[in-house]
């Protein structure tokens, strides 16, 4: 049996007979551990392969989960097994209660009384001024963005002139404790190819670990183009040229594939979704800012959780649990980016939550 996967409740247990502390389990055996949660929609910058320049529809207000109804939904997911959270959107420290919500989602441990993992993902924008309270409130690790170092590209790519504070922030993850330190830029045909090694050393000179993501199709312009996708084999073929790359084994849940340089200690990553697709150790799920739970990033099915938060009703706890596990139950074993039928979600990327 793969690490991802663990026996589910009892044998011959009905789902429907499944409750609030038995772990989430699909029906191709995959343990779910990981929720990202989505803060928000809307972000500080607009890259090209994520948001449309102009004429977003943004998410109701109104819909948008408030600090309690988060908490609500992470404690029962922590009572099914979810060991990690992942705070993410847009972007996420556009949240002006970002430093309660990691306080409030930090204090929660799992059912063997152990603390969860509060991860972000961010575009580092604010983060020098914001860190010192995340990190006192318990965030434990940080994914940050950045696709180029050149300020010309990054304004043309995020169509923003913020590359100093994107900068100013990875510097200030460096002074902090938080580690591993992750750095996430999406390899992009002639326009930051020709940087993955400055990429890359800019990453290590911050002790930290770069990631490059394969494009995928998720932007809200519906542009993206497979024949010009740069490949996870074309991104190993340009830092081959400069380091000795050497796989390092036990990736287990994790989407990127890591290679150590030069024999360590410092690794790079690479998140191939499209050519090299980890569906099949898939711990993850997905929570929106409007409150609608995902199983995949691909998927076109969403499962509402806002009418057991707001429906007054005293049952909440043991209906999030049921919606988790429907969720969990309609995984597919894999996406279909690969298949000739692929549709593209109706939410970009900033609405699913990366
Ligand atoms: N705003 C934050 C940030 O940029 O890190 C968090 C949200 S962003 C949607 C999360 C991650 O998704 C980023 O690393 C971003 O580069 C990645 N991403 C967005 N659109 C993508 C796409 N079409 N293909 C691959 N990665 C994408
Ligand atoms: Fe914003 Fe992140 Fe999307 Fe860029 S990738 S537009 S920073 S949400």
């Amino acid at each position: 049996m793969p690490a991802a996967m663990v026996a589910g409740p009892a044998e011959g247990a009905r789902p429907e007979d499944q409750r609030v502390g038995d772990p989430l389990v699909d029906t191709h055996g995959r343990v779910h551990r990981d929720l990202r949660i989505s803060l928000t929609d809307r972000c500080s910058l607009r890259c090209t392969y994520c948001m449309p320049e102009q004429g977003n529809e943004w998410l109701a207000k109104t819909s948008i989960l408030t600090l309690d109804e988060i908490e609500r939904v992470a404690r029962v997911a922590a009572a099914d097994g979810i060991t990690t959270f992942r705070l993410t959107g847009g972007e996420p420290l556009l949240r002006t209660d970002i430093v309660e919500i990691v306080r409030r989602l930090a204090a929660i441990t799992g059912p063997d009384g152990r603390p969860v993992d509060i991860a972000m993902t961010t575009n580092g924008i604010r983060l020098r001024e914001l860190l010192p309270g995340l990190v006192d409130a318990g965030l434990n690790r940080l994914n940050i963005s950045i696709d180029t170092l050149r300020p010309d590209r990054f304004r043309d790519l995020t169509r923003r002139d913020r590359l100093d504070d994107v900068r100013d922030g990875i510097a200030a993850a460096a002074a902090s404790t938080l580690r591993p330190l992750k750095l996430n830029a999406v390899a992009m045909r002639d326009v930051n190819d020709d940087e993955l090694v400055d990429l890359v050393e800019f990453a290590v000179a911050h002790d930290a670990q770069m990631r490059f993501i394969e494009q995928m199709p998720l932007d809200a312009g519906h542009t993206w183009d497979r024949a010009r996708m740069v490949t996870q084999d074309e991104i190993l073929q340009k830092l081959a040229a400069r380091w000795t790359l050497t796989p390092v084994p036990g990736r287990g849940g994790a989407p990127a594939a890591r290679w150590t340089l030069d024999g360590g200690p410092h690794t790079v990553g690479v998140i191939a979704s499209v050519t090299a697709p980890f569906c099949g150790d898939c711990d993850r799920l997905r929570l929106t800012a409007d409150g609608q739970l995902r199983n995949c990033l691909f998927s076109t099915t969403e499962y509402d959780l806002l009418p057991a938060l707001r429906g007054g009703d005293e049952r909440t706890a043991s209906q999030i649990d049921g919606m988790l596990r429907s969720c969990v139950r309609g995984k597919l074993p894999g996406h279909a980016i690969n298949d000739p039928s692929f549709l593209q979600p109706a939410r970009g990327m900033n609405a699913i939550g990366g």
